[in-house]
């Protein structure tokens, strides 16, 4: 569904995330920061990332893709639209 809608941009507010409980957001923290280490990117307030990454820190929170999206768009730190991204997957 959807198919006609651009594909949805995944986009971490790491602002927020300094502000997420560290025990909550560590391992997604130390994830974007390799992202930033390995772009060379360190002064965004913002990252965009892979949709392929939302599903890797999937498995090290131990949860579905979809539910994920939902706790970090609860958190604040993941754009609503993003869950476009996981929605539609079985
Ligand atoms: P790579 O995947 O071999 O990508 C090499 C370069 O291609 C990147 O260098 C970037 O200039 C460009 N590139 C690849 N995919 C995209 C994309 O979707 N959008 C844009 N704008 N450019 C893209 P860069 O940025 O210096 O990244 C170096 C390496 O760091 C990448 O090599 C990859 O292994 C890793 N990396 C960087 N960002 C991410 C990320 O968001 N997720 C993952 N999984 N790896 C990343
Ligand atoms: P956009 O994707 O809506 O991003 C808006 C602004 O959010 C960017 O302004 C930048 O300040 C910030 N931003 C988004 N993702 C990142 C990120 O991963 N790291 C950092 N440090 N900042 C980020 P900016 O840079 O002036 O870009 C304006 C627009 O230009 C972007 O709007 C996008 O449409 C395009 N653009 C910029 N870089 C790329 C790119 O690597 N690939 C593609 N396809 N478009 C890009
Ligand atoms: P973007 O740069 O606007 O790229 C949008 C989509 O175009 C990417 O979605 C990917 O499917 C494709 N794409 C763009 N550049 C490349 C490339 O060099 N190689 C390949 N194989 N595909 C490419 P995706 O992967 O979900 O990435 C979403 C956003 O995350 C990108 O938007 C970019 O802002 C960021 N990103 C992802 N990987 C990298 C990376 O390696 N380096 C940098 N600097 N940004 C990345």
């Amino acid at each position: 569904t959807g198919s006609s809608e651009p594909p949805p941009k995944l986009v971490l507010d790491l602002e927020r995330l300094q502000s997420v409980p560290a025990e909550k957001a560590g391992p997604l923290a130390r994830y974007a920061a390799t992202i930033q280490g390995q772009r060379g990117d360190y002064n965004g307030k913002v990252l965009s990332i892979r949709t392929d990454d939302l599903r890797t820190l999937a498995v090290i929170y131990d949860v579905p893709p979809a539910v994920l999206a939902e706790q970090l768009i609860t958190w604040g730190v993941l754009n609503a639209d993003a869950r476009r991204a996981v929605a539609a997957e079985d």
